[in-house]
């Protein structure tokens, strides 16, 4: 090759690696997708994208270390020194659904119901969570029971009358609600639980066994966690003694309970609340999105 030419070509090298390096540092910046970099590979082998190779394109993606690129790569059946360009098409269409699904879930949070019997502990968990992780929504519910000493309104419930409840079911306003034992109505509010999880925040619902069906229905890819109580003497001893309720109430209560407590097999993952630290972590763990967008694994960790 002659002298300017083999300059020129060497220039043009460099020229075509910066050009790649801009790439990565806008996938990795989120200023671009990591699917419009291949399509742009796919569109034309000239362009800068196409000569990325596939693990430099991973390894831009949040969350993904070289372990997790080298995995990624053997089950698309990629080989690491592939450049996106030189994709068959089976390759091709395999990584872009690969892409989508991540991204279809890594900018979303994961709603999480938390459910179980009363006095259980919902609440003490819950309360450990807005504590410690401000980063998660708690679901603000609306009832129709009246306030008890100390509850302020907006902060522990919306509290509502009836036609107001009434509106807000007729509005589509509510994203599951109940009337829980045989009483009032408790619902929770669909507007802050969509825009938190389109903006990629996790939610936590604690609510009872009828309103975490209706949730499993509108929205299968919610976590649904039974809070169990160390055993059922405890549970017993727990709602006595907090000495809320009238002794008619708290019967009505432990019926709903027995009844509940039957139902734990419907539930995605079991945490027993026998310290309460400890239980609120599984919960929150279980709210965390992993990197790779996958739903926790059935009830390993749980308290079977
Ligand atoms: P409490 O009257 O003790 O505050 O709550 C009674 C029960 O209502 C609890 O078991 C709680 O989980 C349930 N609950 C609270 N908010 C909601 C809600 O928005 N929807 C449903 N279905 N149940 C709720």
């Amino acid at each position: 090759m002659p002298e300017v030419d083999r300059a020129a070509a060497s220039r043009a090298a460099i020229a075509a690696r910066r050009a790649r390096a801009a790439v990565k540092d806008a996938v990795r910046s989120g200023e671009r997708t990591a699917i419009d970099v291949a399509e742009s590979a796919w569109q034309s082998t000239d362009a800068p994208e196409a000569g990325l190779r596939v693990p430099e394109l991973l390894g831009s993606l949040r969350g993904l270390g070289p372990a997790r690129v080298a995995d990624v790569l053997d089950q698309l059946q990629i080989s690491p020194v592939k450049r996106l360009g030189g994709l068959g098409h089976r390759q091709r269409t395999r990584l872009s659904a690969w892409l989508r699904a991540r991204e279809g879930v890594a900018g979303r949070g994961r709603l999480v119901v938390l459910a179980g019997p009363t006095a259980v502990g919902k609440g003490t968990v819950s309360t450990f969570i807005r504590e410690n992780h401000p980063d998660v929504l708690l679901s603000i519910s609306a009832t129709t029971r009246p306030p008890r000493p100390g509850e302020i309104d907006g902060v522990h419930y919306f509290f509502v009358d009836d036609a107001g409840f009434d509106t807000m079911i007729e509005r589509h306003e509510l994203l599951e609600w109940a009337t829980v034992h045989n009483a009032s109505r408790y619902g929770t509010p669909r507007p802050p639980v969509e825009a938190a999880l389109a903006s990629g925040r996790s939610v936590l619902l604690e609510i009872d066994l009828q309103g975490a069906r209706q949730v499993r229905e509108a929205m299968p890819d919610a976590v649904l966690v039974f809070l169990l109580p160390p055993s059922w003497e405890e549970l017993v001893r727990r709602l006595v003694g907090r000495g809320t309720e009238s002794p008619e109430e708290q019967s009505r209560r432990l019926e709903t309970a027995r009844v509940e407590l039957a139902a734990q097999d419907e539930f995605d993952e079991l945490v027993v609340n026998d310290d309460v630290r400890r239980a609120a972590q599984e919960v929150v763990d279980l709210l965390t999105v992993p990197s790779d967008g996958a739903r926790p694994s059935g009830r390993a960790g749980s308290a079977r």
